[in-house]
């Protein structure tokens, strides 16, 4: 369940999150990324965080992850990406030469590489980690005034993660600890919950903004703009059937209520397409109407029908528009805000400084013990690559991050940093 402690109209017209007290029920899977079924739930990893609320204006889902950045901001590189991660198509082993080769072009990287070596890509718990919406998002109110915003889920629990040692024997010992700890506290009323704080941008100043806001592997500092308290999150409910309920839910980030609409993020804009590409392929193109999916509290009208196991199909509605017999017509009042725009458009990288971020991480954020171990971390995997130039490569990344990120790194691997 989601309960509104702080009033949102101001900011947005979405009536979930307006009225302080208002509730609505919602479904939060938690997952591993790269990993395959069974693989140990404490392995480093990130975390996917992904939200359905269930508003009376229809499904609104958040698809994030416990970090607050990714890898990338350019979807081209989206399926490279994880095929990089996953395993060789000859050997069928994941292979580090693989993973840091595609990292060693791929300078946008480096923050999200240091957060998931630190002890955060080893969390304790489900129940101990943060969620975060990864885009940039806009919110409208009920008189068109445009914010855009990040949304930041942080944990009641507190952060908990583990060293590299403690996540291996947990990974021998225990390898559903995660599942279990998180089916436990719920089945025994100790009800884990999130507190949902967004960080607001007003439009006019998106443009001038010292990063370019819309790229996904960058945060907009605390300082700049403070994290605002919207509500609590807090699951009181276990799945009825593992099957039926997380394995067939289907999150989209398209999938939008009036008041909350996309921004230009480039990841965005790709993972609006293919999340409903990958849900029709995996689950058939009425995924929508299974249970844990289907907007159950808001009626649909639309112009969808037939295809394999859809249910209802929406009764003798006309399945088309304009029609002459009092079907339902375009709403323009859930139009999405007009924007202006100028200058050119074309395909384009970001451009902004990839190594300020973590560079800020490392010095200002991280403690002495935080960066002995995300060194101790990284070395492992990294004194795997067999490829010495990758490995030359990273370590030029790593030490123009901060000097000594770099030089601790090579000492850790024994390979000398190229001048
Ligand atoms: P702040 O000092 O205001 O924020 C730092 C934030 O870092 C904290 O609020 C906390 O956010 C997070 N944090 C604390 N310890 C760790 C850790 N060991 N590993 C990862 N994150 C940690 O500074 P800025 O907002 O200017 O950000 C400075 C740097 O902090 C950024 O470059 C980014 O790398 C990192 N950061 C920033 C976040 C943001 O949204 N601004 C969010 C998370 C990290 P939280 O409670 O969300 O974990």
């Amino acid at each position: 369940m989601f309960e509104v402690t702080d009033d949102m109209s101001a900011y947005t017209k979405a009536a979930l999150f307006n009225g302080t007290g208002k509730q609505t029920p919602m479904f939060l899977r938690l997952s591993s990324v790269a990993g395959k079924r069974g693989t140990p739930d404490s392995v480093r990893d990130p975390r996917g965080f992904s939200v359905k609320f269930y508003t009376e204006e229809g499904n609104y889902d958040i698809v994030g992850n416990n970090t607050p950045v990714f890898f990338i901001n350019d979807p081209i590189k989206f399926p490279n990406f994880i095929q990089s991660q996953k395993r060789d198509p000859a050997t069928n082993l994941t292979d580090p030469n693989q993973i840091f080769d595609f990292w060693s072009h791929s300078p946008e990287a480096l923050h999200q590489i240091t957060i998931l070596f630190s002890d955060r890509g080893t969390p304790y718990s489900y129940r101990h980690i943060n969620g975060y919406g990864s885009h940039t998002f806009k919110w409208v109110n009920a008189s068109g005034e445009v914010h855009f915003v990040k949304y930041h889920f942080k944990t009641d629990q507190g952060i908990k993660n583990m060293t590299n040692d403690e996540n291996a024997e947990m990974a021998k010992t225990n390898p559903d600890h995660h599942t279990k700890d998180l089916y436990d506290s719920i089945e025994n009323g100790d009800h884990p919950s999130w507190t949902l704080y967004v960080q607001l941008m007003p439009e006019k100043d998106e443009a001038a903004y010292k990063y370019d806001s819309f790229d996904t592997t960058k945060v907009w500092s605390h300082k700049d703009y403070p994290l605002i308290k919207v509500g609590k999150m807090t699951l009181n409910r276990n799945p009825e059937n593992y099957h039926a309920e997380v394995e067939q839910s289907a999150f989209s980030p398209s999938n939008f209520v009036p008041g909350i609409e996309p921004s230009n993020d480039k990841m965005l804009q790709g993972r609006l397409f293919s999340y409903p590409g990958a849900q029709r392929h995996r689950l058939g193109g009425n995924y929508q109407q299974i249970p844990i999916n289907c907007p159950y509290r808001a009626k649909v009208v639309n112009e969808y029908r037939d295809g394999i196991v859809t249910t209802g199909n929406q009764g003798k509605q006309e399945n088309y528009e304009p029609n002459s017999h009092g079907g339902p017509t375009q709403d323009s009042s859930v139009a999405w805000a007009k924007e202006e725009t100028n200058g050119q458009c074309g395909r384009y990288a970001i451009q902004n400084d990839h190594f300020e971020q973590p560079r800020g991480l490392w010095n200002n954020v991280f403690s002495d013990t935080d960066r002995d171990h995300l060194i101790k971390n990284l070395a492992g995997p990294l004194s795997a690559v067999t490829n010495k130039d990758i490995q030359e490569k990273m370590l030029a990344l790593f030490y123009k991050i901060d000097p000594s990120y770099g030089t601790r790194l090579s000492e850790a691997i024994g390979v000398p940093l190229k001048q």
